[in-house]
């Protein structure tokens, strides 16, 4: 499997490492239905690593999973791109936090009417989910949580 073709299926305990595998632009499908079984039938039919708290998960012969060692979503994230060895960069922001859908890229000047005055001033890019209908643009703790990121990387 390539690293640009790495998709993941996060069981429901890890709602907050899959919102930042999104935000960094990774393929991640999450929700209540994926666990147990449920998790282990989505993660096969597509081809997804899972990732799961769950120690009863193996028992239960699953395709390739990473058990996930932490309770603090940084930690976690972070063993994540290590044992994937991906290096988050370009894929940012590509992806919708809520569907999991590829975002397209809208120019600033299409979206002066559809955000807040200081959103307009103060970011350069800016997406668009076709699926949810809604528009996104990286947020001041998104920027601190890739700086966090960063310095965890170079550690
Ligand atoms: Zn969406």
């Amino acid at each position: 499997m390539s690293k640009n073709q790495i998709a993941f299926a996060a069981d429901r305990m890890l709602g907050r490492l899959a919102k930042w595998l999104r935000v960094l632009g990774y393929d991640v499908i999450y929700g209540r239905h994926l666990s147990g079984y449920g998790l282990i039938r989505a993660a096969r039919a597509e081809g997804r690593l899972i990732l799961t708290r769950d120690r009863g998960l193996a028992r239960k012969q699953p395709p390739p999973f990473l058990f996930i060692e932490s309770n603090n979503y940084v930690e976690q994230l972070c063993q994540v791109l290590r044992a994937c060895d991906l290096t988050p960069g370009e894929d940012l922001f590509s992806r919708c936090l809520v569907c999991n859908s590829q975002l397209q890229p809208r120019s600033k000047e299409s979206v002066e009417k559809l955000v807040p005055p200081y959103v307009f001033a103060t970011q350069e890019r800016f997406s668009w989910c076709g699926q949810c209908q809604k528009l996104f643009w990286p947020g001041t703790h998104q920027q601190k949580m890739l700086a966090a990121l960063g310095k965890i990387a170079q550690s």
